[in-house]
């Protein structure tokens, strides 16, 4: 068990909420999941949350280290990447980026290649080991640590990182006052409202003890309206954990490795198909305007004065 047991909402510290969801954890010890939603300001949070980084949650890391970058590195990614930072590149003039929770470091693998002034940072020491076998600049620091400078990034990323932030007001707060002013940042996490946790219920293989907080495109939006002064520039919902419904709908459970699996081969028949492509970019404008895809993606920017 954590700790500390926690059962105020992380965001706004009301006690007032109540049970959404509940699983029983697939890993031993079988451990029961609950998420609690707050009747305060809606956020959706792990029921007994713990305020410390709890560094065996992510002793997955510590099996990739040894492994060449082309085995942990999936070249789809970086098509992704690539369209991703053009777009980013006209709204920013400096090349100076913070990757937050940077895992096992492909995006600070990217950005360096680019030539951005790259810096990760990450708590986990098993993802710094493997980041570290292919010398990326990263530290193993958190973002309210004292040598990053104030103003000083014109571009801060979170892939999938929000979600497993105790404080995530104080960290949106903390981006914002890190940025040079007119700077972006860009984050993407799941998404509680999409038709994967709709269908899958508590089998949503999302739901584990490693995330926190779960968003909404609105609870995120309001997130950001209350506690910082960020202008969205663009808040999409995108994709379908295709393989995850497949296996729910013949009535088996795949794991998450199994769904990533499964989704990342998904991908890769999607892009060798330019039918298939279109068929997606459908696919995915309905779930965008639905609000329902399985990923938040959101683009925001600090005014330049205030
Ligand atoms: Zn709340």
């Amino acid at each position: 068990m954590p700790s500390s047991v926690l059962v105020y909402c992380p965001l706004c510290k009301s006690s007032h909420s109540e049970v959404v969801l509940r699983k029983i954890a697939a890993i031993v010890p079988k451990q029961s999941i609950a998420l609690r939603c707050c009747l305060e300001c809606g956020a959706i949070f792990l029921e007994d949350w713990d305020e410390k980084f709890l560094p065996e949650l992510y002793d997955y890391y510590a099996e990739r280290v040894g492994l060449e970058k082309d085995r942990l590195y999936h070249p789809l990614n970086d098509a992704r990447y690539a369209e991703l930072v053009d777009e980013i590149e006209r709204l920013v003039l400096g090349r100076r980026i913070l990757d937050v929770g940077c895992g096992q470091g492909q995006f600070v693998d990217f950005m360096v290649r680019r030539g951005w002034e790259t810096l990760g940072v990450e708590l986990s020491e098993s993802a710094m080991t493997v980041c570290k076998q292919f010398a990326l600049p990263v530290k193993k620091i958190d973002v309210f640590d004292s040598t990053l400078i104030k103003e000083s990034f014109d571009l801060i990323t979170l892939f999938e990182v929000i979600e497993h932030v105790p404080t995530p007001k104080q960290m949106v707060e903390q981006i914002e006052q890190l940025l040079k002013p007119g700077g972006v940042l860009y984050l993407t996490t799941p998404n509680f409202n999409s038709i994967d946790r709709r269908v899958l219920g508590a089998s949503w293989h999302v739901v584990h003890r490693e995330h926190i907080m779960y968003f909404t495109p609105n609870t995120l939006k309001n997130m950001l309206r209350r506690y910082t002064h960020f202008e969205v520039l663009r808040l999409h919902t995108q994709n379908l954990s295709i393989a995850a419904i497949r296996e729910k709908i013949k009535g088996r459970l795949l794991n998450p490795s199994g769904v990533r699996e499964g989704d990342q081969m998904l991908r890769q028949t999607i892009e060798s198909s330019p039918a298939m492509r279109l068929l997606k970019l459908g696919t995915n404008s309905m779930l965008n305007i639905l609000g329902w895809g399985s990923t938040i993606t959101l683009l925001c920017r600090k005014p330049m004065q205030r």
